[in-house]
């Protein structure tokens, strides 16, 4: 039985198909989210690069910032649910998500038994959060995704004092001005989004199996300050990314096995 689940995010829209509930068989992301085509082109991405055709699918669920506007699917549920759902399928004992999306974040607690018990998001303010990374990178004239092997590069570390995203890119601005190195600033920078999503964390307590979820996971200089700055591990997969994909694949197949009893 296949079941598909469809991610519409801030800034990347990602499907997974899941084979009876457990094996990802097919999957697909493409930049854009909500109000843009990238929930449309990884769709279309995902019947391009699988066997599995669209009248394959069981059932189907959306999950996501952006899940209301979209047509289509058979059910939408919450990005907390979905988050869970899929972190847990890839850690069957984890009992804290840590997931960081391109404009929010949120830590979310799971019971012993893999229900959702607590969770604190942040979707307010910037700091904190993919689109301060996005934001310091288009300053920095860097692509993202080089952050982690960048900041791993730092010897002398500078910090970033600035609570405000606005504020904080004048900061980099004059730090550059001042002559310090890109390695030391990217660091400090990777640290502030750390240091905040700790700060949610400590509130909605952290039990391991810890790990982390969203497009920021794959920023190794984030996960570290992480680790460092709430002394746990924290798992990382590199579906990371896809972690609310898969629990939203997981939820249509829990609704169906439901249905059949
Ligand atoms: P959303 O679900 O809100 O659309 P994602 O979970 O897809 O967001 O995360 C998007 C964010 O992930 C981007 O803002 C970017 O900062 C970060 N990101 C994505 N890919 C990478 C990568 N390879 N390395 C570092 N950061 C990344």
């Amino acid at each position: 039985m296949y079941t598909l689940g469809i991610d519409i995010g801030s800034t990347t829209s990602k499907c997974v198909i899941l084979k009876d509930g457990e094996e990802i068989v097919a999957k697909s992301i493409q930049l854009g989210g909500l109000g843009t085509d990238g929930p449309s082109a990884a769709l279309a991405e995902l019947w391009n690069a699988s066997e599995i055709k669209e009248s394959d699918i069981a059932r189907t669920t959306v999950t996501g910032y952006g899940r209301m506007k979209f047509e289509g699917g058979d059910d939408e549920a919450s990005e907390l649910t979905c988050h869970a759902l899929g972190g847990r399928l890839v850690y069957p004992g984890l009992r804290t998500v840590i997931d960081i999306g391109g404009q929010d974040a949120k830590v979310i607690s799971l019971s012993e038994d893999g229900r959702m018990s607590n969770f604190v998001m942040n979707d307010k303010c910037a700091a904190g959060t993919g689109r301060f990374l996005d934001v310091m990178a288009n300053i920095l004239k860097m692509d993202v995704n080089d952050f982690g092997s960048c900041a791993a590069a730092s010897t002398e570390e500078i910090a970033i004092s600035s609570t405000c995203t606005v504020f904080a890119e004048s900061e980099v601005i004059s730090q550059l001005a001042n002559g310090v190195k890109r390695e030391d600033l990217v660091a400090g920078i990777c640290t502030s989004v750390a240091v905040r999503v700790a700060a949610l964390a400590r509130r909605a307590g952290v039990k391991e199996l810890v790990c982390m979820s969203g497009g920021v996971a794959k920023n190794e200089a984030v996960r570290r300050a992480l680790e460092k700055s709430l002394d746990v591990d924290i798992a990382f997969d590199p579906l990371a990314q896809y972690f609310g994909a898969i629990g939203a694949a997981r939820y249509s197949y829990n609704k169906l096995i439901k249905q059949q009893r």
